[in-house]
């Protein structure tokens, strides 16, 4: 046997050991998605015993030592340079996991999970009893587990930029803290003069009685016009919405509410950015470490962008208004185009980051990154967090805070220790900006095509540009790459500025 044909069978073998490992986490995520939709309630422990014995096969064979061994073999082989950079991405992909999932001590590993699901359960609590101090010890706990998860992932680095690069790889906190800063002055002064004008929109346009049957068929409606292949994905409904998927089988929830079908109508939009990522992944790249999405940031960038940037345009609406009288019936008769645009795109301060709007949302990921940042620093204590939560929330968007609830507690995130996994949502924003404004260049006419209904440009474009290049490169290697530049703020603030001085009429 050549050597060449050699390294070519190890890379070969490395892939099939990859496979499983995906083919085991994709059942997994069956597993959850049945038990957040459809599984009846006495089946819970039986399926805590499945799930344990799942993630206890998918732990071994991460850390499988023959998944090390090829890795060397082949980065020591003399073809290794022969290589196409897409194998050569998807064998570093495949060490930076493997070197994530050997370099923690199981132990450690329990101990997070243990605490995770402790912790999980005491939040619950504090957060239904608006009580920070119950919360206040297994916050310290897992904050401490979570320094220690760094340290041994990379001892030379700051945990927190550890931690960063597990969500945004190459994402460092200077980076963050400055597109954030720009950010947060950028918006101030916009949030204030939307929130003084005069010209505010009438929301008792949307507020009006809408069955869930009718809305059900508006959800239909969306997957059709976003081309969102319902034969390998679903629409059911849950508490929280979310996407799931792989590929194939990509689905997607949301929930109705019955006195405003904009809830609904924005979040299987938002979903449905999502999934429509994982349905475009490049089919060659499947069970592959580059046939996945970027980053975390990637993946809120398209949902946001057909959430927000397609869905609350009025060139969609031009088409989409008399579709909706169409479907709903008597309901929105009387609403007109330009009121109705206004409506939906309302910008009102709220204590609750999943409520928010998307001019005042990026705040709130701001104050939790500057809290988290600190924390890190050790700049601030754990017994000041919510006086800092509240005063911060006072100054960016005005709000006052009465209880820890509606404050700091809101968010379930730190219970299981995802610190770091905030500054995600806001990236996502920051880069859709970036890639209206390359789009707008490319394809000038794209809104044309969308006051018909037609958002196949759109979709292609992103389709090629973001969903096809999968994992190939970093995130702001691949806002680069897209682009032409450096990921900056400065197109997301000129987005803003643009659409909501026209809605709000501002000067
Ligand atoms: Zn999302």
């Amino acid at each position: 046997m050549t050597k060449v044909t050699q390294e070519i069978d190890l890379y070969k073998k490395l892939l099939e050991k990859y496979k499983e490992i995906v083919l085991l986490n994709n059942i997994t995520m069956n597993i959850y998605w049945d038990m957040d939709t459809y599984m009846p309630e006495k089946g819970v422990e039986q399926r805590s015993e499945e799930l344990a014995i799942i993630s206890g096969l998918i732990h071994e064979k991460t850390i499988d030592p023959e998944i090390g061994a090829l890795l060397e073999e082949i980065k020591a082989n003399e073809n290794y340079e022969k290589l196409t950079p897409v194998e050569k991405r998807n064998i570093y992909l495949f060490q930076r996991d493997y070197d994530r999932n050997t370099k923690i001590p199981k132990e450690l590993v329990e101990a997070i999970s243990k605490q995770s699901a402790l912790g999980n359960s005491i939040w619950k609590k504090a957060f239904a009893e608006s009580d920070y101090e119950l919360f206040k010890p297994e916050l310290i706990k897992i904050f401490k587990l979570m320094k220690k998860f760094a340290n041994y992932l990379d001892p030379s680095k700051d945990p927190y930029d550890v931690l960063l690069d597990l969500n945004e790889p190459g994402f460092t906190r200077e980076i963050v803290d400055g597109l954030f800063e720009e950010l947060r002055d950028g918006l101030k002064p916009l949030i204030k003069a939307i929130v003084n004008s005069p010209k505010q929109p009438d929301y008792s346009l949307i507020e009006r009685a809408c069955p869930k049957d009718i809305q059900e068929k508006l959800s239909k409606e969306l997957a059709k016009v976003t081309n969102y292949d319902l034969n390998a994905g679903r629409i059911d409904e849950t508490v929280h919405p979310f996407t799931t998927g792989y590929y194939d089988d990509v689905r997607v929830t949301t929930n109705y509410h019955l006195d405003d079908f904009s809830s609904s109508f924005f979040s299987v939009l938002h979903e449905i950015g999502h999934a429509l990522y994982e349905q475009y992944l490049p089919q060659k790249h499947k069970y592959q470490p580059v046939g996945y999405s970027c980053s975390n940031g990637f993946h809120e960038s398209q949902s946001r962008f057909i959430e927000n940037f397609i869905g609350r345009s009025s060139e969609f609406w031009q088409y989409f208004l008399p579709k909706l009288k169409e479907i709903t019936g008597g309901i929105f008769e009387d609403v007109e185009l330009d009121p109705f645009v206004r409506a939906i795109n309302r910008v009102i301060p709220s204590k609750i980051r999943v409520e928010a709007d998307p001019v005042t949302y990026s705040m709130h990921v701001i104050i939790r990154h500057e809290i988290e940042k600190d924390l890190f620093a050790g700049k601030i204590s754990f017994d000041d967090l919510p006086q800092i939560w509240n005063s911060k929330m006072k100054e960016y968007l005005g709000m006052d805070i009465e209880n820890d609830a509606e404050g700091l507690l809101q968010d379930v995130h730190w219970s299981g220790g995802g610190f770091s996994s905030f500054p995600s949502y806001a990236i996502g924003n920051i880069i859709d900006g970036q890639l209206l404004w390359k789009m707008d260049q490319e394809i000038p006419d794209w809104r044309k095509d969308i006051e018909k209904g037609d958002l196949n440009k759109v979709l292609d474009w992103l389709k090629t540009k973001v969903h096809q290049m999968g994992n190939l490169y970093d995130p702001l290697e691949l806002v680069k790459k897209i682009t032409g530049e450096e990921l900056s703020t400065k197109y997301y603030l000129n987005y803003l500025r643009k659409e909501y001085s026209r809605i709000y009429e501002l000067k």
